[in-house]
């Protein structure tokens, strides 16, 4: 079934106008002809029919979808600027496995540096997952951060660092064993890791060190795991 977010608040009853993008991709892509679709509106779901009236595409909503499909806790993602195609399937990958934020940060091995405009395009690609997924929010997508910024969470950081990969505690030992917090961070470095300095100074803000496994990942697929280790765990 199709889902589409609604900015405006809904109730049994109501009909929905499709925006301009969303009646286009009904009509023209899926070729939606009176069809069940999810509504989603201020973090609830509904159950509603759509179809063509005149020039719009409407949605009745029929009656509430209880799912929520949120994980309990506020699962953050602290990633760092990688190469665009790469940046941009993690946040597909984020959303589909629930994070609620993604901080993105720039440190000293990055070799991306922020740019404004890239804002508005991971925000459609995070809307886009979000729907397909059936997630009740879009994730939130900060504006880039520095390191000294972003080291500075509340909640449970944990930092996956390749040099506790064979030896230290993995991350699914540690979220089986110790306490989680409602806001937990996980901070993925760069194509070419954090620096030596770096981990020091998430150490030193308390952020907890974890392994992967015994081998090493490439940026992306780092964040894919963590998230869903955690994501798995918690949900
Ligand atoms: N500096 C490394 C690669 C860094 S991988 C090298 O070239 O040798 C990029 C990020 O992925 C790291 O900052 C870390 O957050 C994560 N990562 C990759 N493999 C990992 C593993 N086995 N355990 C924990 N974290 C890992």
């Amino acid at each position: 079934m199709q889902q589409y977010f609604s900015e405006i608040p809904l109730q049994v009853g109501d009909e929905y106008i499709f925006t301009k993008e969303q009646a286009h991709h009904a009509q023209t892509v899926l070729k939606l002809h009176h069809e069940r679709v999810r509504i989603v509106s201020q973090g609830k779901g509904y159950f509603a029919d759509a179809y063509a009236q005149g020039k719009q595409f409407v949605a009745h909503i029929l009656e509430e979808d209880p799912r929520v499909n949120e994980l309990p806790i506020r699962l953050q993602l602290a990633m760092a600027l990688i190469r665009r195609e790469k940046f941009e399937l993690v946040l597909q990958k984020a959303t589909e496995l629930g994070v609620s934020h993604i901080i993105p940060f720039e440190s000293s091995r990055c070799v991306v540096h922020a740019n404004k405009e890239k804002i508005d395009r991971w925000q459609t690609i995070l809307l886009e997952a979000s729907a397909q997924c059936k997630r009740n929010h879009i994730p939130t997508i900060l504006p880039c951060q520095s390191f000294k910024q972003v080291v500075q969470q509340e909640g449970l950081m944990l930092v996956p660092y390749e040099k506790e990969a064979g030896t230290g505690q993995t991350l699914f030992e540690y979220v089986r064993t110790e306490p989680l917090a409602q806001t937990v961070t996980i901070f993925i470095g760069p194509e070419g890791g954090f620096s030596q300095e770096e981990i020091d100074q998430l150490l030193l803000h308390g952020a907890k060190p974890v392994s992967l496994g015994s081998r090493i990942l490439r940026a992306e697929t780092a964040a894919i795991a963590a998230l869903a280790v955690v994501g798995g765990y918690v949900e």
